[in-house]
Order: C-alpha cells, then sequence, then structure tokens
C-alpha cells in the first residue's frame, strides 16, 4: 500500500543513516528495505561511505516531495474514479443524475460509473458549475446556482431563495438572470427521457 512520507521531518543540511530516517518516520513503520530499494531502483540518490549509505536531507526532502507528487491523482473535470471498481472513467453517458451542494460546500453530483454503473457521488468545486452544466446532462440541479455561459465560471451567483441585490449582479450591462431560460432547459432534458 501507498503511504505518504513527510518531507518535512528532515534537516537540509544534515546526512541521515538509513537507520536514522526509519527512526525519523517510525511512526509509519519506513523500513530499511524500503529505503534501500528507493537507492537501489528508484533514484534516490545516496553516499556510500565505508559501506555505510548516507542519504542527504536536502536530496531526502526533495525525492519524497516529488514521489507524492506522483501519487496524487487529479481526475478532470470529465472523470470519475469509481468506488466500486476503482476504474477512472466517465459518469455513464455524461448525465448528472442530481447536483447539490457537498457538506464542504462544494458542489456534489450524482452519478453512476460509465464501466460498472455503480452510483456515487463526485465532487466538484463551486467554480466548476458553469463547466458541469456545459460538458455534462445535469438532470436536477438543487445548487441554486445559476448556469449562464456568458459569465465566468467566478461570476455565478446564487438565486432561488436569496434574493439578489444589485451589487451582487455581476455588472449593469449583463441582463439579469432568466429563470425562464434555464427552467426552459430543464425541462427539455426531461422531455429527453
Ligand atoms: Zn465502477
Amino acid at each position: 500500500m501507498y503511504k505518504k512520507y513527510d518531507a518535512g521531518r528532515v534537516c537540509l543540511y544534515r546526512s541521515y543513516t538509513i537507520a536514522d530516517l526509519c527512526r525519523l518516520y517510525s511512526n509509519q513503520g519506513l523500513h530499511p528495505q524500503t529505503v534501500r530499494a528507493w537507492v537501489k531502483h528508484g533514484g534516490l540518490q545516496a553516499i556510500n561511505a565505508k559501506g555505510k549509505l548516507y542519504i542527504y536531507g536536502a536530496i531526502w526532502k526533495v525525492y519524497l516531495k516529488q514521489r507524492n507528487k506522483a501519487k496524487e491523482i487529479k481526475l478532470k473535470l470529465h472523470q470519475i474514479k469509481c468506488l466500486s471498481c476503482k476504474v477512472i472513467t466517465e459518469p455513464l453517458d455524461s448525465i448528472i443524475h442530481k447536483l447539490d451542494f457537498s457538506p464542504s460546500c462544494g458542489l456534489q453530483g450524482d452519478v453512476a460509473c460509465g464501466h460498472c454503473g455503480y452510483r456515487q457521488h463526485r465532487y466538484y468545486k463551486k467554480s466548476e458549475h458553469s463547466k458541469l452544466k456545459e460538458s455534462f446532462t445535469v438532470l436536477l440541479d438543487e445548487t441554486g446556482l445559476l448556469y449562464d455561459s456568458s459569465t465566468t465560471p467566478n461570476k455565478t451567483h446564487l438565486m432561488g431563495g436569496k434574493k439578489l441585490t444589485t451589487s451582487e449582479l455581476p455588472d449593469n450591462t449583463s441582463t439579469p438572470p432568466n429563470n425562464a431560460n434555464m427552467l426552459a432547459t430543464q425541462t427539455n432534458f426531461l422531455d429527453l427521457l
């Protein structure tokens, strides 16, 4: 299993033996064999002094940071990582069944895995709302965020329960939010079903 080791535990200007490093990360159970394998096959630079390996703090830091970064999977907007089959795929038929606010105040889309069909939540940033509406068929949008393709994602604003004041509108030249248009679009999607 992949473990993320914190690069901040070593001093830049010190060298460490493998035993030193394993002590520093003993709470995560870093094993001397692991470090030796990194030196041998993983490109971690070490100094061999009379048969003993030393690793410079600065080198260790860079190595861990790169290693941690390489393991981070950044999903593209159209991708999901399925909680069931673990495959990175796209939502089935490009449909978001329901779009709503997530507990963390971002957005959550109710999607089905394009590979196995398993229904799950995929989380998005609030600023991705317009892009989501452009890229997917959103069957039910309960965010109350207004979709307007002419505004940038940052300019999306609330409608519905909250009353808009003049200062909250993007600017005076743009037309006010057109609820009728949005409702019409949603109805069209429903007609397609
Ligand atoms: Zn799946």
